[in-house]
């Protein structure tokens, strides 16, 4: 069966209750014809439950931009998959860049993370991956990323129905205006893919992971991403702040 792609808005930390509003509203609207692969918005946490009653029943799915690793318990400030099932949330982001760089989250965290987020059975982990520019300079972007995936999944037991989204993510490209050229994601990809057929075999690979794009998405440059087989689709932050443009790249990529 063909897999259906996917397209997340991450809006980050950019807009108060009123904007985020007002844009989850203009997005169900844009997206009311639309029934075409998963579209998934992740606003602030603090929204998520005024955002969850403006898309129910509506195509675009809500998803969470972080997530703690504990069930429950004396964790201040911290938010439980519990709590985020409970708010509507079908998905959430594990380890984005700039929680790495200003949290100082590591692989060890998102393992742990992504881990609660499997067990708990009712979210979907978009586990975040990439490397920085200096890495990237000095050509250890392969290794880098083999590393992550291995700290992040190994050792991680995944049933039949459960699945993951894996979201390569350069650093450098994101929030740049400058997205990768889409022959060096695809190849990024490749070694995504090759890396998951090791850890978890051809078959889980295959059936239960998909992986995603992110970086300087926009209107413009999605279009050159849409024809890449082995890209099953994006995370848009900047231009899924704007709901026409985040339709155009969800329209180019979902057939
Ligand atoms: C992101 O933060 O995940 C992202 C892809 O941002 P942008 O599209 O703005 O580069």
């Amino acid at each position: 069966m063909k897999k259906q792609k996917i397209v997340i808005a991450n809006w980050k930390m950019k807009l108060n209750l009123a904007e985020t509003i007002g844009l989850a509203k203009e997005i169900k609207i844009k997206f009311q014809d639309f029934n075409k692969g998963r579209v998934v918005v992740c606003p602030g946490s603090l929204s998520l439950a005024e955002v969850s009653k403006i898309f129910k029943a509506s195509h675009v799915k809500l998803g969470a931009q972080n997530v703690f690793w504990e069930e429950k318990g004396a964790y201040t400030g911290e938010v439980s998959t519990e709590q985020l099932a409970e708010t509507g949330c079908g998905y959430v982001i594990v380890g984005h860049s700039e929680r790495r760089k200003y949290l100082l989250e590591n692989y060890e965290m998102i393992h742990l993370k992504l881990k609660a987020v499997i067990n708990s059975d009712n979210l979907i982990p978009i586990v975040c991956i990439g490397e920085n520019r200096e890495e990237r300079k000095t050509d250890r972007r392969d290794f880098v990323l083999v590393d992550q995936l291995h700290q992040a999944l190994g050792g991680i037991n995944i049933l039949a129905n459960q699945k993951i989204i894996i979201a390569y993510e350069p650093i450098w490209a994101i929030g740049s205006g400058v997205a990768i050229e889409p022959a060096e994601a695809e190849y990024a990809h490749k070694i995504v893919k090759l890396t998951l057929n090791d850890i978890f075999g051809i078959e889980k690979a295959n059936n239960n992971f998909d992986i995603i794009y992110g970086g300087s998405i926009d209107g413009k440059n999605v279009k050159g991403f849409a024809k890449i087989e082995n890209i099953d689709g994006l995370l848009v932050g900047g231009a899924s702040l704007n709901a026409e443009e985040f339709y155009k790249v969800a329209r180019a990529i979902l057939k």
